[in-house]
């Protein structure tokens, strides 16, 4: 090496001499083997050589042919499949991202026909005003995730005025070429957004932390309107490794990306501009100064926002002025986070469902048992966050212990909410009774063998086992013929539910031992209905794969 490593450069280095450092380590670490032959110049000239074969350059822009042909409409019916309420935030955030592609794309088409010059477009970067756990996020993500293009979040409380959790604030933009695989053109038609922006406010705004807020405004400002950031960190050895390993694969076309075509959306809660809301509104000064009603709820006061609220706030006007697209998302009631486990898409029920399903085992979650979380959920005010804490709480014994008690079903009621300790009791109890006579093992293997035979999936409740059992016992016949005998039926019948529903995975309770045709002819005059609820104490819930995507 030639740089003593004990006397660390003053300044950091450029990167040229990034470049001979590296150049020298790979010499003196791989030998001959290696050959670095050229850095320096216009990128994709460099080439590192490996035995001499090296792949043809990759084609450089591949994001080029961006192609958006959405209409709002068709983004809010994608986002009401995932995100419960928040209607004003979809309708906005789906025209602000049509507005914004579609001119991406436009000026794309301009420049193709030969077009110079820029056309007229003031940028619809986004700022979204709500409490934590509403969704905001989630809409976003869904929102990238439907059109196609790299998102990146991060938290502005990270931000210092001279980088990002020692970083620098362009590796956002950086990021998003990883999220890309290295598409630059990609990159530059993807999402950042930008939480707790509101902690940038400085001015001694009432959350306004100190004067590097301002700072962190004006570098972010910069890249919200256009600029153009190094595609490799200058400064940081890895992004001067990825130059060279890019370099190499002939995929160094680009030495910068453009934020011209990135979409920002900052959001935050704003805690206390709707007091400088209503103080505004009371002076009746600028603006409509309608002083609020009284029950008006914290949503409606900040939908009456306006520039010189978030300026009053702390912000730079500048800043604000950038974020011309403003929509308030609403805090969740108990009935929203309800609505949210019952029909959201994303649900947090149906990923437990396939949690146990993974073991084996069908959990079947009744309303009330929802109603209960909701309610409990609620009073944590953290949004749809306080879900995943208070089905944690209820579930956890219960993810640990069930999967080896060997039970086929769970059904959480509002008993098990109440007292989740006394329900694992008993499905202790139930475990230790099934168990405790090896003929209960016979019913497993032919719910087993069954599913492999037909593709359908019998649940037995331990009721259910209990009853093929003691009728055995009664019988005094195999536990084994008698499954057969009674479910003889079962695989033309059953079939003919799941061609009619879809349902392939079904719950047998002791009605269905006791009268197994029967079960059966409700079951299939049930799927013919369409969608009614089969006999209650067996009452069967669509397979957890049939829901969503
Ligand atoms: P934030 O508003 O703080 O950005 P998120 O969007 O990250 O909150 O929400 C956290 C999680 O809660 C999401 O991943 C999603 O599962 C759930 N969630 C929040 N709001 C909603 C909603 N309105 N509809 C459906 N799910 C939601």
């Amino acid at each position: 090496m030639s740089d003593s490593p004990q006397d660390p450069p003053s300044t950091p280095p450029n990167p040229e001499e990034i470049t001979r450092k590296l150049e020298d380590f790979i010499k003196n670490s791989l030998g001959g083997q290696v050959l670095f032959t050229k850095m320096e110049g216009p990128p994709g000239a460099g080439q590192v050589q490996e035995g001499g074969s090296e792949p043809p350059p990759e084609a450089e822009d591949r994001g080029k042919h961006f192609d958006f042909r959405y209409k709002p409409a068709e983004i809010k019916t994608h986002l009401d499949r995932f995100v419960i309420r928040q209607d004003e935030a979809k309708k906005v955030l789906a025209t602000a991202v049509c507005d914004h592609y579609h001119h991406a794309r436009m000026l794309e088409e301009h420049r193709k026909q030969g077009g110079s010059g820029r056309l007229e477009f003031s940028k619809q970067n986004v700022l979204i005003v709500g409490p934590t756990g509403v969704g905001k996020t989630y809409l976003v993500k869904h929102i990238a995730e439907l059109i196609g293009v790299p998102f990146v979040k991060a938290d502005a409380t990270k931000f210092s005025e001279t980088g990002y959790v020692g970083g620098d604030v362009d590796d956002l933009v950086r990021d998003l070429v990883a999220k890309a695989n290295g598409d630059v053109a990609m990159a530059e038609h993807g999402i950042i957004y930008i939480d707790e922006i509101d902690k940038l406010a400085s001015r001694g705004g009432p959350s306004g932390r100190d004067v590097s807020g301002r700072g962190v405004q004006t570098t972010l400002l910069k890249l919200m309107e256009e600029t153009e950031v190094p595609l490799y960190a200058p400064n940081d050895m890895r992004s001067q490794m990825q130059m060279m390993f890019d370099t190499r694969k002939g995929r160094s076309g680009r030495e910068t990306i453009n934020t011209g075509n990135i979409l920002f959306v900052v959001s935050g809660a704003f805690s206390g501009l709707d007091k400088l809301i209503e103080k505004r509104a009371k002076q009746g000064s600028i603006g409509f100064g309608a002083p609020a009603h009284q029950d008006e709820s914290a949503g409606d006061t900040l939908r009456r926002s306006e520039t010189k609220d978030f300026i009053d706030y702390g912000f730079e006007a500048e800043f604000v002025g950038r974020l011309p697209v403003r929509v308030v998302c609403d805090e969740l009631s108990a009935d929203d986070l309800f609505a949210i486990m019952k029909n959201s898409e994303g649900s947090l029920i149906r990923q437990y469902e396939r949690e146990f399903a993974a073991y084996g085992i069908k959990v079947v979650f009744e309303d009330e048992a929802l109603r209960r979380v909701s309610e409990v959920a609620e009073k944590e005010k953290t949004g749809a966050r306080g879900l995943v804490t208070a089905w944690e709480k209820v579930l956890r014994d219960f993810k640990f212990e069930l999967p080896s008690l060997g039970l086929p079903l769970l059904t959480v009621d509002a008993g098990l909410i109440d007292n989740p300790e006394a329900a694992l009791d008993v499905c202790r109890q139930e475990s230790a009774s099934l168990h405790s006579d090896g003929r209960a093992e016979e019913v497993l293997s032919f719910a087993a063998r069954f599913e492999d035979a037909h593709g359908l999936v019998l649940h037995f409740e331990p009721d259910a086992v209990h009853a093929i059992l003691s009728r055995a016992t009664h019988e005094g016949s195999n536990v084994t013929a008698l499954c057969e005998r009674l479910f003889k039926d079962f695989p033309f019948g059953l079939q003919l539910v799941a061609r009619g529903s879809g349902q392939k995975s079904f719950v047998l309770g002791r009605d269905a031992v006791s009268d197994p045709d029967r079960f059966l002819s409700d079951m299939v005059v049930a799927s013919y209905r369409g969608g009614q609820t089969p006999p209650p104490s067996s009452s069967p819930t669509p397979d957890p794969e049939s829901h969503g995507a």
